[in-house]
């Protein structure tokens, strides 16, 4: 029996890397029957059947587990943002913390393309915000040698807007070897070039980057709690309002408004973190309206059986 992990998983096959090689696997049945599937990241046994291949036995103890993209295990995410074009909006930033602390990660926010513009406002904010804040260049190299050691012997999963700088980012960290990754580039139907699907790319120092297609899909994750571990600042000066129903507005004795006058809390920030509890009910709300609607539906589709039922007995 070997340990190793999940590298890619490809057309119901699972590359699992030990350490001493990587083994091409099948998953046992009785995950599928259990509604469980192994994902990328995953850490896994395997007992091996020679040949280099192998069955999937078990699943150890996830860390976390994402379903968009589906991966696990993952130890922090890098946001990449940048001040040249395109802009990133703080808001995505705050979003992806969000996610991460909901996922128990840890948040790296790098900030791209500082040889076009230094990006001083964003850096202000995240380094304020107490989050390891790097400007870097992906183009020129500027920064980098600090982002290594954020990243080396971890499962990061590079996020941010897409045209940031996320694919030169990935490839200026791994040299010429990256071009691994022209192998996970399928023709589709229409015979564009896609990447189908997931994989850990490791990096020369050691670092893993979870490539998904594009690298865009990251931040779609679901944000509906974690608000209060991302903005523990704000949520402490919550309860210090003089009045308890304080709309934080003008009301007097308003530790939100004394906070953003005295420069220890950026208006930017309170605004990102009523923008993210707007956002958070607006997709609570609308997951309740679809669940009502699909009922609803439901209901539509029994009555037409009935009516075509009905509709033939005449
Ligand atoms: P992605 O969509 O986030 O993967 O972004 P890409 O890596 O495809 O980069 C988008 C564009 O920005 C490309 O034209 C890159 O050459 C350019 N770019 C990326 N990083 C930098 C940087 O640090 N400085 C400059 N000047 N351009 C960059
Ligand atoms: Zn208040």
């Amino acid at each position: 029996m070997a340990e190793g992990r999940i590298q890619k998983a490809l057309s119901g096959f699972y590359y699992v890397d030990t350490g001493a090689e990587v083994l091409t696997c099948r998953a046992r049945g009785k995950f599928r029957k259990e509604g469980l599937s192994p994902l990328v990241g995953d850490r896994v046994t395997v007992r091996e059947l020679g040949n280099g291949e192998g069955f999937v036995e078990s699943i150890l103890p996830r860390k976390n587990a994402f379903e968009r993209p589906a991966v696990a295990n993952i130890d922090q995410l890098v946001v990449i943002g940048s001040a040249a074009i395109p802009k990133t909006d703080p808001f995505l930033i705050d979003r992806i913390a969000a996610i991460a602390a909901l996922k128990g990660c840890e948040v790296v926010v790098l900030l791209n393309k500082c040889d076009l513009d230094p990006a001083e406002e964003l850096y202000r904010i995240y380094t304020a915000a107490g989050f390891p804040t790097l400007r870097i260049s992906a183009e020129t190299g500027e920064g980098l040698e600090k982002l290594i050691p954020l990243i080396t012997g971890k499962l990061s999963a590079f996020t941010g807007n897409s045209g940031v700088g996320k694919s030169s980012l990935v490839n200026a960290l791994a040299g010429e070897n990256i071009m691994e990754t022209s192998a996970i580039r399928e023709d589709d139907d229409r015979g564009r070039h896609t990447t189908t699907h997931r994989q850990l790319l490791l990096l020369p120092n050691g670092a893993m980057v979870i490539d998904t297609p594009g690298m865009r899909a990251l931040g779609m994750w679901d944000v509906s709690t974690g608000l209060g571990e991302t903005f523990t600042d704000v949520e402490a000066l919550l309860g210090q309002c003089r009045f308890r129903d304080c709309r934080h507005e003008s009301e007097p004795g308003c530790a939100i408004q004394a906070a953003i006058e005295n420069g220890t809390l950026s208006r930017e920030r309170w605004e990102n973190y009523q923008s993210l509890k707007r956002e958070a009910k607006y997709s609570e709300d609308q997951s309740a309206y679809l669940r009502e609607k699909q009922k609803r539906y439901k209901n539509i589709a029994k009555w037409s059986r009935q009516r075509k039922f009905e509709d033939g007995k005449r």
